[in-house]
């Protein structure tokens, strides 16, 4: 059965295959933006729109060797290597996250995966951030078991790992981890009742085939990711993408789609590429169903638009951002005892300055 039509039904599965993928994906444009903004108002209120933080706590000279990554070891890119951000540091970037409307603050690593004295200074970062009342989530590379548990005793909301792109087309991009590699780790962030947050990237010069790949491997993992970023390559020199042909919107905009109709109850964000995009591209795809957004000047460490232009954008389309209450936040340690500690420079007999990478 791959009658568009009756493949729409809102329902989540897990047993997609690539042609009732493709059969959605290639509709006519104006039924798919309809049918993908039908799902998104069964699930969401379609105004509303989630806003999360982006900080990156240790950047550059990773290990792996993602081509579209500016922060690999493996490329030049001028990029300059930083240890790991202090503890107080990071909730002072976390409480201005919060001020400027995050409801969510995501800490990235530039790690193959974590070691053991860095990984006890970010789980005192994920106690000091959901602390302030924000939902946490962070992104640290390959993770076993005993570390997913571990973050979640800590109090994280959600684990970010990408599959970045389609099976058959993940050996053009990184040969340092495997695919599987990824489904583990994302099985463990699952184990572990971690919420999970997992996309991809598109225009990485896959054919439309591996879009239709990495679409079908989100939706097919054993429970739909809660959060799916789609993200649009930027092509940084000195990588080995930054050459790559630019992606055409309306595909970007007809992935965005897909992702609504075959994830309907995921979170679809809406994530690198929109500094490069017009404010028509970014409608479309909120009208397509994309419901998450970073804000803030920087993804990591490339551009994105600051809040004021994405507050324009949301008063121009009456787009409010979504209100949570975090209702877990661990109430011991409170911020200011995770300052003072940090201040102090240990507590618990971990050492919180700039641990040495
Ligand atoms: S994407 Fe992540 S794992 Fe890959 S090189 Fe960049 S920082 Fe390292």
């Amino acid at each position: 059965m791959n009658n568009p039509q009756q493949l729409i039904t809102g329902k989540v599965r897990n047993d997609w295959t690539i042609e009732q993928v493709k059969s959605i994906f290639t509709m006519p444009f104006n039924d798919l933006l309809f049918h993908a903004q039908t799902i998104h108002r069964q699930n969401f209120n379609p105004n509303e729109v989630q806003t999360s933080t982006l900080l990156s706590i240790k950047t550059g000279a990773c290990p792996e060797d993602c081509a579209y990554c500016p922060q690999s070891g493996h490329y030049n890119t001028g990029l300059s290597k930083e240890q790991l951000m202090a503890i107080d540091e990071v909730l002072d970037n976390a409480r201005k996250a919060k001020q400027t409307g995050a409801t969510r603050f995501c800490m990235g690593a530039a790690w193959r995966s974590p070691r053991t004295k860095d990984f006890d200074v970010v789980l005192e970062m994920i106690k000091g951030v959901k602390s302030l009342g924000l939902e946490t989530c962070v992104t640290l590379g390959m993770l076993n078991d005993d570390q997913a548990d571990k973050l979640k005793q800590a109090g994280l909301d959600y684990y970010n790992h990408n599959l970045d792109t389609s099976q058959d087309y993940y050996d053009q991009i990184i040969t340092t981890r495997t695919y599987k590699d990824r489904l583990v780790t994302l099985q463990n962030v699952r184990d572990a009742g971690i919420n999970v947050c997992s996309g991809g990237i598109i225009g990485m010069g896959e054919e439309v085939q591996d879009r239709y790949g990495l679409l079908m491997e989100l939706a097919n993992l054993p429970e739909q990711p809660q959060s799916v970023p789609i993200n649009m390559l930027v092509a940084v020199a000195g990588t080995p993408l930054e050459n790559v042909e630019k992606l055409d919107h309306i595909e970007f905009i007809r992935t965005i789609a897909t992702a609504r109709i075959i994830m309907p109850k995921s979170y679809v964000r809406l994530s690198a590429g929109r500094e490069d995009m017009s404010e028509e591209t970014q409608a479309l795809c909120f009208f397509a169903g994309a419901n998450s957004i970073f804000h803030g000047e920087k993804l990591l460490t490339t551009a994105n638009p600051d809040e004021n232009a994405d507050q324009q954008l949301f008063d121009k389309l009456g787009i409010k951002p979504e209100v949570r209450e975090v209702s877990d936040a661990p109430q011991d340690p409170s911020v200011a005892d995770v300052v003072n500690a940090a201040n102090a420079d240990s507590v618990g007999g971990v050492k919180f300055t700039n641990a040495a990478v």
